[in-house]
């Protein structure tokens, strides 16, 4: 994502793979990091229950590309809505990634379910790990 080269089917098309350049989830744009990760339908409500919709907006708005928008993010993000935004991040291109090679269509909800209980497991794990070193 930091390099701009995640294979969305528009960096696909541009390296020469045959496919098309729609959405896999939602078949209705152009499916570029700034769709899969800020534009797709219901995703301002995800980054809103995370508490990152605000930043995300008030950074869209300046930002010279994806990558741009992506640095000006961890710069501006406290640490807890950082890891969160990381782990989202994460869930969503996992979901993405299900639909066209597994046909799974993950509920958005449930991906960022899924991203907080990750993220509060891998807090538990490091918190338990340090206690282990004491
Ligand atoms: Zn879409």
């Amino acid at each position: 994502m930091a390099h701009g080269c995640l294979p969305t089917r528009y960096h696909l098309q541009t390296c020469g793979v045959q496919c098309s350049d729609h959405c896999v989830m939602c078949d209705k744009s152009y499916e570029n990091d700034w769709h899969v990760f800020f534009v797709f339908d219901k995703l301002a409500s995800l980054w809103e229950v995370a508490e990152i919709w605000h930043i995300i907006k008030e950074n869209q708005e300046v930002a010279d590309g994806f990558v741009s928008l992506f640095f000006q993010l961890l710069e501006q993000l406290p640490n807890q809505q950082l890891l969160i935004f990381a782990m989202t991040l994460w869930y969503i291109w996992k979901r993405r990634n299900e639909k066209p090679w597994s046909d799974i269509d993950t509920n958005l909800r449930m991906s960022v379910h899924m991203a907080h209980k990750s993220l509060l497991e891998w807090q538990q794990a490091r918190e338990r790990a340090s206690c282990k070193d004491e």
